[in-house]
């Protein structure tokens, strides 16, 4: 076979990348390298309603349409090795794949704590379909759960073992709720959501032992305070899985922001590799990269993104690494309990906000930076008015706290006027 384009992950970023070469054109082979061992699946579910409802995966495409895009799907091909320089792929069984174009996309791991009373698996985590299966089979009425850290997934978790009966802890060494992805408007109303759930949240503590007693788990809080777990998982957020691009010689961002430096069209530092999704850190005007995302929705812009620059580079159109990406803020969203949580830029490193409540848990947080731009949203069960605020976002300056702030002013209007006002004015009246 002509080497083609050969993509290692068949996770999200993997399979959207493969039927986005096909849709764009591409007519190479495609293959599509995965270590799961199942045709590629959604992850979102697998915290919310895989351990709640049915435990059935969601398929990222119809199983038959890799086949019918002319996509080989290899759902058991681990791979070990990159060499970038003979462009090839050497996998697990011992064979090996020529590429023109390796579209990297393996994902993220989990961060485990390391205690040393405990064996693996002791501490659970999730991650993938396997990991929620086992999840599932533990999270039954009564048992009590330690959750260590409460980042998205492992709050999403904690919503889901409540509605299932268990009695869950969550300690986080912080002293508020997700404070790198969220306001702290927002982490208020998730620990009031959680708390009023009955779910307990030890914010500003770790444990500092945990060790087996019988089938149960024992642990101490850095404060002294003891307690007992059937289930202990880890909520302490993911690490991306650069270990081939690493041993490739790709270069690298460095911790804390780990990952494969990319370009606007997700180019690494090798001629013909690309990286995509989790593990990809875009780099920006400093030659590095300050944000990483790990969400759906980067997955999906990036495996288009890639796929495009693949086909042009097909036609003898390589894109220039300056080539500006048009990018929208980005987007993510979380479902704990009733609440759906959706977060358009960056509201986190803002310095001051609005908030426009409307009533039944519904409220969007407005957040703005010290000159007065909009940089963020926090919209709490207010997901139809997305589309809208990532406007107002990608307005940025000129939009008027005070509008934003009046629930009787529609957004539609609010966005309007910082079109016509332009983007000389900017807002002084929000909270800081
Ligand atoms: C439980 C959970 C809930 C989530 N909920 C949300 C949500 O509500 N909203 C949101 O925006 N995002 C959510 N996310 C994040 C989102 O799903 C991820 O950002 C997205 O899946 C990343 O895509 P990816 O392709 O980079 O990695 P993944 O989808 O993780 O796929 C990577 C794949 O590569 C495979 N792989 C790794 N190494 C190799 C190798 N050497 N050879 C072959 N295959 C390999 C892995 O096994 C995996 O199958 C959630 C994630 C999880 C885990």
């Amino acid at each position: 076979m002509t080497p083609g384009v050969v993509i290692v992950g068949a996770g999200h970023a993997g399979a959207r990348c493969a039927h986005a070469l096909r849709q764009a054109g591409y007519a190479g082979s495609v293959t599509l390298l995965g270590d799961e061992g199942a045709e590629p699946y959604e992850r979102p579910p697998l915290s919310k309603s895989f351990l709640l409802e049915d435990g059935r995966l969601a398929p990222i495409a119809p199983a038959a349409s890799y086949a019918a895009a002319g996509i080989v799907l290899r759902p058991s091909a681990r791979a070990i090795a990159i060499d970038p320089a003979a462009r090839r792929v050497d996998l697990a069984d011992g064979a090996s794949i020529d590429y023109r174009h390796l579209v990297l996309a393996t994902g993220s791991v989990a961060r485990m704590p390391a205690f040393t009373g405990l064996e693996p698996g002791d501490v659970l985590a999730l991650r993938n379909a396997a990991d929620a299966a086992r999840l599932r089979k533990v999270l039954r009425p009564g048992q009590r759960v330690l959750l260590i850290g409460g980042g998205f997934v492992g709050l999403e978790v904690a919503a889901s073992a409540t509605r299932l009966g268990c009695r869950v802890t969550v300690v986080e060494k912080q002293p508020r709720l997700l404070p790198r992805a969220v306001s702290a408007w927002a982490a208020e109303r998730v620990l009031a959501l959680h708390a009023g759930q009955g779910v307990e949240v030890r914010l500003g503590r770790a444990p500092v032992d945990i060790v087996r007693a019988g089938p149960a788990f024992r642990y101490v809080l850095d404060d002294g305070t003891q307690g007992e777990a059937d289930v202990v998982l880890a909520g302490m957020g993911a690490m991306p899985d650069v270990a081939l691009a690493e041993r490739a010689g790709l270069a690298m961002n460095p911790p804390p922001v780990h990952g494969v430096l990319v370009d606007a069209a997700c180019r690494t530092s090798a001629q013909g590799i690309h990286a995509i999704g989790d593990i990809a850190a875009p780099r920006d005007a400093s030659g590095g990269c300050r944000i990483r995302l790990e969400s759906w929705e980067n997955a999906e812009r990036q495996a288009a993104r890639a796929a495009a620059a693949i086909v042009r580079a097909e036609q003898g159109d390589e894109p220039s690494p300056a080539e500006a990406a048009a990018d929208e803020a980005p987007w993510f969203w979380t479902d704990q309990f009733d609440m759906n949580l959706q977060i358009v830029g960056w509201p986190a490193g803002a310095t001051r906000y609005v908030a426009r409540e409307a009533g039944a848990g519904k409220a969007v947080g407005f957040h703005f930076d010290a000159a007065g731009v909009l940089v963020g949203a926090e919209l709490f069960n207010s997901g139809r008015d997305r589309r809208i605020v990532r406007q107002l976002v990608a307005a940025g300056r000129g939009v008027a706290a005070a509008e934003l702030a009046d629930p009787a002013v529609p957004l539609a209007t609010a966005l309007r006027n910082a079109q016509q006002r332009g983007p000389a004015a900017a807002p002084n009246d929000s909270r800081s």
